[in-house]
């Protein structure tokens, strides 16, 4: 491995980093497998600080965007996971962090699970073999895609459907019901706990209402989907910040974007495929890094991955393209 010292950040001046995960710490583990461990958040965060990154809000960040060369970065999270409370909490306030946190409008006080939560505990209570046959079964009705692995071919399912699907499944084979795993897990903050983030500087966003795959939406669909997730996260916090993060980082055609940002008084829509040339200007697309899958948590890989996404076609052909790519085998 390169010492990182020996690595230039020369070339991350006038951009700025947002890193993002969904769950930290083993208490609620069970509910989402990709956690990260407190102590690798702890030891991620101050090697940034420690190379001379300095940690602000993504609305700050925002507003100094082309105007400043400074190394800057900012934290977030989706889903409104409970461990930001428990875990990340004490640690941002120990170091001095603003959170920004990414809220599902139906998940909010632990209220139902997204469609993709249910097959998480779904699949911990049926084999492979027992989900693939249900999925055959229940095919035809639901129009799920024949070719591929699960997850595509639960995303081949239509959007308005993915919910009715996942409560039949669970109905099979979870032993209780949705509201009784909700009520005894509880793994989505709280109203309290929402307040008490925000009191000590957390910023909340949208996430959409459902956790709905932009990349398939119209776009009156997509109005919908985050004007509800504006309303119901406006009766749990003072001031939702003007930003979304696309559910699973799925884009929608890039050139609704800014349109979007714009009916919606967002500043920015944020997906997940960060390289060094974005987050430079106040752009509607802004990008974000990954902290989880990846090995022994490292600065080296987190910092080298977004340099090498600039060799790939993608940038090259943007020009013509009018859908991004997605991360297709991403459930989250
Ligand atoms: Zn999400």
């Amino acid at each position: 491995m390169v010492p990182f010292k020996s690595l230039s950040l020369f070339p991350l001046r006038g951009s700025h980093l947002v890193l993002y995960y969904h769950q930290v710490g083993e208490a609620t583990a069970g509910f989402y497998p990709d956690a990260i461990e407190s102590d690798e958040l702890l030891r991620v965060v101050q090697g940034f600080q420690n190379l001379g990154f300095r940690f602000c809000s993504l609305n700050e960040a925002y507003q100094k965007a082309e105007s400043s060369r400074e190394l800057s970065i900012s934290l977030t999270s989706d889903d409104g996971l409970a461990s930001n409370h428990q875990i990340v909490l004490p640690i941002a306030q120990k170091l001095g962090i603003p959170l920004t946190l990414f809220m599902i409008g139906k998940c909010l006080d632990n209220r139902a699970l997204a469609w993709n939560h249910k097959l998480i505990q779904i699949k911990r209570h049926c084999s492979e073999e027992q989900l693939e046959a249900a999925l055959t079964k229940l095919g035809p009705r639901f129009q799920i895609g024949e070719e591929g692995a699960l997850g595509q071919r639960l995303f081949s399912v239509t959007d308005s459907k993915k919910d009715a699907l996942m409560d039949l499944l669970w109905e099979l084979f979870c032993p209780e019901t949705q509201n009784e795993y909700l009520k005894r897990t509880q793994p989505f903050l709280s109203k309290a706990q929402m307040r008490d983030l925000e009191d000590s500087g957390a910023e909340f966003a949208l996430h959409s209402q459902s956790h709905a795959d932009f990349s398939r939406l119209s776009y009156p669909q997509m109005l919908i989907e985050l004007k509800q997730n504006g309303a119901h996260l406006a009766d749990y916090i003072r001031q939702p910040a003007p930003f979304f993060a696309f559910p699973y980082g799925r884009e929608c055609r890039l050139d609704l974007i800014p349109q979007l940002c714009r009916d919606l008084e967002l500043k920015a829509a944020l997906g997940l495929r960060f390289r060094i040339c974005d987050n430079r200007q106040q752009h509607a697309l802004w990008q974000r890094i990954s902290l989880e899958n990846v090995n022994a948590l490292s600065l080296e890989q987190l910092l080298l991955r977004p340099v090498a996404r600039l060799f790939r076609p993608r940038r090259l052909f943007s020009k013509f393209r009018l859908y991004s790519n997605n991360l297709a085998d991403s459930i989250f």
